[in-house]
């Protein structure tokens, strides 16, 4: 760098350098995913509290920053970017999408306004005009790059609080089922929707929404005086992997005249395959699908996504202006990310998902997102198999969940051993797996969405659970 303080420029040589040392540094990284413990150490209070330290005020090197970035600190978290990841929903990190968050950093155009960046704007509406039609939406439909699945949830019930609410929003009622993820609660709140005016319906035995208790609650509710306004659904619960019945719920919204949100954030990818439509069958009569780029298109953290059906609803929610803008010479032919989200500034979210999809092309995707539910219905079959297991939620779609039961157990032991399978699959850092408590039961599930999980991993998950379901049993029955 240079010595006048105020010149914050690296030298070309040493940009060069600094950017070599990260890529070589980063590619090890991955080859060394498969070795890397599963779960990996996150007991790291001590060390926590060891990296506090004062602002600094000298610089320091960029390459024992890396090291200890790459050796110290990645190493104390989960292995959520290895194979062996089974937990929760796994995502992804595709090695060209840091590649383009790089571009986009580096280059550091302003795409938040189109006429800033028209091509660069253009590349980000193209990608969400694939997603439109993998999803098979009209071509009136608008989309938005977010964070995430929450912020995509938080602008859908914005949209649909604007068009059926308008200022009245206190009578407003939001449903979805006991299964619906808390974010989806969560953003209702944030929209102004509280948590007295979202209702809970009950799922079915394979824990879907059940559609005659949906209708009760919304009659009960319009007796009351109220204005139910948003039913919620899922393609996908992170708990069990539960398919809501989207046909029936988008006829009752349409009868009932509700906004239909779908959340998409684990399961709409597989949407794109033609031959897995029917486990979602409903999916495209949705009026908003949140998305997550960075579950199942395999890209890293940090790329969410929503459609609306109707994109003027998209727009009249977030449009403002300002006398200092530019105004916008092409009328609206073009997409303008700022018309249609909540935020001006911002990163360029749309690269990463623009140079994977054409890096890889659509096929690709297919082929990958197949294989995983292949694989989870293998692993779901020998699981299903072995002795002392009880298959409590078959797979929807690449998620099962089960639980441990023997002659004379109770609830409460079956808890108990079940949270004790997991943890001693996961001390063994093949594979991790996490568990959810589904009406007072204590499952345990596998969910195979990361890229990077394929037979051999499953076979290990698959042997690590017959080996410490045994083991786990012979202590109980014992
Ligand atoms: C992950 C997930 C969310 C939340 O999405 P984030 O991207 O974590 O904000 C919501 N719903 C489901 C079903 C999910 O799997």
């Amino acid at each position: 760098m240079s010595t006048d303080p105020a010149d914050l420029e690296f030298t070309a040589d040493e940009m060069r350098r600094m950017g070599h040392a990260t890529v070589e540094r980063l590619v090890d990284h991955v080859l060394s995913l498969e070795k890397q413990p599963a779960r990996g150490d996150v007991d790291a209070a001590n060390l926590c509290r060891r990296l506090r330290e004062l602002p600094p005020e000298r610089g320091v090197a960029y390459e024992p920053l890396l090291d200890r970035l790459l050796d110290e600190w990645v190493p104390r978290s989960f292995t959520s970017s290895g194979p062996g990841y089974l937990a929760y929903i796994p995502g992804g990190g595709l090695y060209p999408a840091g590649l383009a968050d790089l571009i986009a950093d580096v280059v550091n155009r302003y795409t938040g306004v189109r006429l800033a960046a028209p091509a660069l704007v253009q590349l980000e509406a193209n990608a969400l005009d694939w997603l439109r039609d993998w999803m098979e939406f009209h071509a009136e439909t608008r989309g938005l790059f977010t964070t995430g699945g929450s912020m995509a949830h938080f602008n859908a019930v914005v949209c649909a609080r604007e068009r059926h609410l308008g200022a009245d929003i206190r009578a407003g009622v939001l449903y979805g089922s006991t299964q619906m993820h808390h974010s989806m609660t969560k953003s209702a709140r944030l929209a102004g929707i509280m948590p007295d005016r979202v209702r809970a319906v009950p799922v079915d035995e394979r824990f879907r929404m059940d559609v005659d208790a949906l209708a009760d609650l919304i009659a009960a509710d319009r007796r009351a005086g109220l204005r139910p306004f948003c039913v919620a659904s899922a393609a996908g619960t992170t708990n069990t992997g539960a398919v809501d019945p989207l046909n029936a719920i988008a006829d009752l919204c349409a009868r009932e005249g509700l906004w239909h949100h779908v959340d998409g954030a684990y399961g709409a990818f597989f949407h794109m395959c033609p031959e897995l439509r029917d486990l979602m069958p409903g999916l495209s009569r949705a009026d908003s699908l949140t998305l997550d780029p960075h579950k199942g298109l395999f890209l890293p953290y940090g790329t969410g996504a929503l459609l609306v059906r109707d994109g003027a609803a998209l727009r009249r929610a977030h449009e403002a202006t300002a006398g200092y803008l530019p105004g916008r010479a092409d009328g609206d032919e073009f997409y303008d990310p700022h018309l249609y989200g909540p935020e001006l500034s911002r990163g360029f979210p749309g690269l990463r998902v623009w140079l994977c999809l054409k890096l890889y092309g659509a096929e690709r995707f297919r082929a990958a997102l197949a294989e995983k539910r292949a694989l989870a219905l293998e692993a779901a079959a020998r699981v299903a198999a072995m002795p002392g297991i009880v298959m409590a939620a078959p797979p929807q779609v690449s998620l099962f969940a089960f639980h441990l039961r023997w002659p004379g157990s109770g609830l409460a032991e079956e808890n108990r051993a079940t949270e004790l399978l997991v943890e001693r699959v996961n001390l063994r850092n093949r594979v991790m797996l996490s568990g959810a408590v589904v009406e007072g039961r204590f499952l345990a599930r596998v969910c195979v969405l990361s890229f990077r999980t394929r037979a051999r991993h499953v076979e290990a998950c698959a042997t690590d659970l017959a080996e410490e379901a045994a083991a786990v049993l012979a202590t109980v029955s014992a």
